[in-house]
């Protein structure tokens, strides 16, 4: 099956809505899709009706931002969870209010080195109120002819160690943990190969995920070369967890992978869709 378990839409720091997530995502032969908008689940509805009306199999989805010791981001996607049940909605509420106060932090940050206006900058390109980041304020610096690109950008500016980033707390593992678990979800660990963790925290990082009832890891990421596939495919034999494919699709031109544009997983791995399908 040609699923694809992770993008975004405007609803997040996506540059398609919802509707338009996924009907690019069926014209490009996508079978099963989820939508996986950042600490968000405000796009789902509208994607789910428009897969229905095109027969594209929908899973209900989010990537909350956890942090995790000191100061490292880590992402978990959750999939087909109850997207009514109240502590989702509440924590990923919570996740989302600390959003704005960073990017006036992150603003004062970049005002040093010489971008100034970057808050109302980044807002320009923000299509939700509640969900401003890193990359609104990337296009906003691409756009100020500072980078070529949105990737440059985070390579100057924006990632952990440069001028425009701030340390900011997400919500606790334990909490999202228990939040799509209650919500009668799957925790997926998202693109493992983009922490800056070593081997030996990584997996130690699974251990704990694993404990709090993580079932899945996406082995196929938009962000992973043949050697990371190969990597978190033995990570996901080692550790018992099912495999995810995800592009991790934010628009045209701006990512690595297309919409369902991906290897296949391995034979031997239980895809994650298989809890469901
Ligand atoms: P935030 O949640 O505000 O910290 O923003 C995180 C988002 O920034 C990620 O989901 C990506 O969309 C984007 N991002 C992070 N690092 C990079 C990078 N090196 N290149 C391009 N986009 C990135
Ligand atoms: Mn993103
Ligand atoms: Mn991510
Ligand atoms: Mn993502």
């Amino acid at each position: 099956m040609n699923a694809d378990l992770h993008c975004h839409s405007t609803v997040s720091d996506g540059l398609l809505a919802p509707a338009a997530v996924v009907r690019r995502a069926h014209g490009n032969g996508v079978e099963l899709l989820a939508l996986t908008d950042h600490d968000e689940i405000g796009g789902l509805a509208e994607a789910r009706a428009a897969a229905d009306a095109l027969g594209v199999k929908f899973l209900d989805g989010t990537e909350i931002s956890v942090s995790w010791g000191d100061d490292q981001t880590v992402h978990i996607v959750a999939l087909g969870f109850d997207p009514a049940y109240v502590p989702l909605v509440q924590g990923l509420g919570q996740v989302r209010g600390g959003r704005d106060s960073r990017a006036m932090r992150m603003a004062e940050e970049l005002d040093k080195v010489g971008i100034h206006g970057a808050y109302e900058g980044a807002l320009k390109y923000v299509g939700n109120p509640a969900l401003i980041s890193r990359s609104h304020f990337a296009r906003y610096i691409v756009e100020l002819g500072h980078a070529r690109d949105v990737k440059s950008v985070f390579d100057w500016w924006l990632a952990k160690g440069k001028p425009g980033y701030v340390s900011h707390p997400w919500a606790t593992f334990e909490d999202a943990m228990g939040w799509i678990a209650g919500a009668g979800g799957i925790a997926v660990i998202a693109h493992p190969g983009r922490y800056r963790l070593s081997r030996a925290e990584l997996h130690q990082m699974f251990g704990v995920f694993k404990d709090l009832g993580g079932r899945g890891i996406e082995v196929i990421s938009g962000s992973h070369n043949a050697e990371m596939t190969s990597e978190y495919a033995n990570v996901a034999r080692k550790f018992g967890f099912l495999a995810s494919r995800a592009s991790d699709f934010h628009g045209p031109g701006e990512s690595y992978a297309d919409l369902g544009k991906l290897p296949l997983l391995p034979e031997d791995l239980t895809p994650v869709w298989s809890e469901f399908f």
